[in-house]
C-alpha cells in the first residue's frame, strides 16, 4: 500500500459552528494539539499543495480553508469568474494531507453586513494596495476571522503574493494574534510559470509570453549584482524586458525594501543597501492579471 492510499479522507465543514465545534473536540482530547492553518480561494494547485505538505508536517492537525472572498475583490474584479472546483479541491486536499477543509458559503462568512475592517496602512499603499484598492482590508479582514475562529500556532502563506506576508505579518504584530505566520517559497512550473489559479484563463500564447516574468526575475538578480547599479536602471531593465513580449502590459515593476515595501530613490545603489529588496511585477496578459516576484538579498 503507498502513502497515498493510506491518508484519510478530510472532514469537510460548511459553518462556523461545526468548525469551533469540531476543534474544541479535537484540543479536548488532545491539549497539546498543534493546529496549522492553510487559507486558500480554492481551485488548489501544488502551490496550495505545499503549503498544505509544509503545516501536515509541522502540526498535529491541519485545518485548508478554502474561501472566494468577496471583500478582497474590486467591482471590475474577477470574483464571479474565480475558478472553482470542489471535488478537485477535495481530491488534492487528501493527498497533500489536510485534516480539515473549511469551506464555507459567503452567507456563513458574513451574515450581514461586516461594519469592521482589518485596515493595515503603510505597507498596503504600493503595488497590488495602489492598483487594487480595498483589496488587502478585505484580505486584513478575512485572515482576522479565520484566525479567530481556528486559533492555529502556525498559519502558512505564499511568498508569490509577498505584500500579503508583510501585511498580514504586519496585522499579527501590531494585533497580537497568538499565530506564526510561515512564509512558504513560490512553487513554479519546470518552465518558470509561478503556479497561480489565474493561470487557466491565459490563451497559450499569452501562457507562453508570461513566461517573460519568471525569466526577467532571473535575469534581474544578476543584473543587481553589476557593480554600480541603481535601482532605476533595475527597475528600467526590468520594464524594457517585459514590454518585448508584444502581449505584456505592466501593472507596475518596482524595486522597494522588504518587508517594509519602501520606494527606493532612482539613484540607491544597490550592492549598499542593507535590506533585503522585493523586485514585484503585476503585468496583464488580456484581462488576466499575473503577479511574480523575487527578493533580492
Ligand atoms: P490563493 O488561493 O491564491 O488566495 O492562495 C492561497 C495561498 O497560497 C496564499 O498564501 C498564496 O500566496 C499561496 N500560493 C499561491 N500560489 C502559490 C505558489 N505558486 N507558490 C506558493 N504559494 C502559493
Amino acid at each position: 500500500m503507498n502513502a497515498a492510499a493510506v491518508k484519510t479522507e478530510p472532514l469537510v465543514l460548511r459553518t462556523l459552528s461545526s468548525l469551533r465545534e469540531e476543534l474544541s473536540a479535537r484540543r479536548a482530547a488532545m491539549p497539546q494539539l498543534q493546529i496549522g492553518l492553510v487559507p486558500t480561494m480554492g481551485y488548489l494547485h501544488d502551490g496550495h499543495g505545499s503549503l498544505i505538505r509544509r503545516s501536515a508536517a509541522e502540526n498535529g492537525l491541519t485545518v485548508l480553508s478554502i474561501f472566494v472572498n468577496p471583500l478582497q475583490f474590486g467591482p471590475n474584479e474577477d470574483l464571479d469568474r474565480y475558478p472553482r472546483d470542489e471535488e478537485r479541491d477535495l481530491r488534492l486536499a487528501r493527498q497533500q494531507g489536510a485534516d480539515i477543509v473549511f469551506m464555507p458559503s459567503v452567507e456563513e462568512m458574513y451574515p450581514r453586513k461586516p461594519l469592521t475592517r482589518v485596515l493595515v496602512s503603510e505597507v498596503t499603499e504600493a503595488l497590488c494596495g495602489a492598483s487594487r484598492p480595498g483589496h488587502f482590508d478585505g484580505v486584513g479582514t478575512v485572515v482576522s476571522k479565520l484566525l479567530n475562529l481556528v486559533k492555529p500556532q502556525k498559519a502558512y502563506f505564499g511568498l508569490k503574493d509577498a505584500q500579503q506576508v508583510a501585511v498580514v505579518q504586519q496585522m499579527v504584530d501590531d494585533l497580537n494574534f497568538d499565530v506564526e505566520i510561515v512564509p512558504c517559497p513560490t512553487v513554479r512550473e519546470q518552465d518558470g510559470l509561478a503556479l497561480s489559479s489565474r493561470n487557466v484563463y491565459l490563451t497559450p500564447e499569452q501562457r507562453q509570453q508570461a513566461l517573460v516574468l519568471s525569466r526577467t526575475l532571473r535575469t534581474a538578480a544578476d543584473w543587481a549584482k553589476e557593480p554600480g547599479m541603481t535601482a532605476g536602471a533595475l527597475e528600467a531593465r526590468v520594464r524594457s524586458a517585459i514590454t518585448e513580449e508584444p502581449l505584456a502590459a505592466i501593472d507596475y515593476a518596482e524595486l522597494r525594501s522588504y518587508p517594509s515595501l519602501e520606494a527606493l530613490l532612482p539613484g540607491v545603489k544597490l550592492s549598499g543597501f542593507g535590506q533585503p529588496m522585493l523586485l514585484a511585477l503585476a503585468v496583464k496578459f488580456g484581462s488576466t492579471r499575473l503577479i511574480d516576484n523575487a527578493i533580492l538579498h
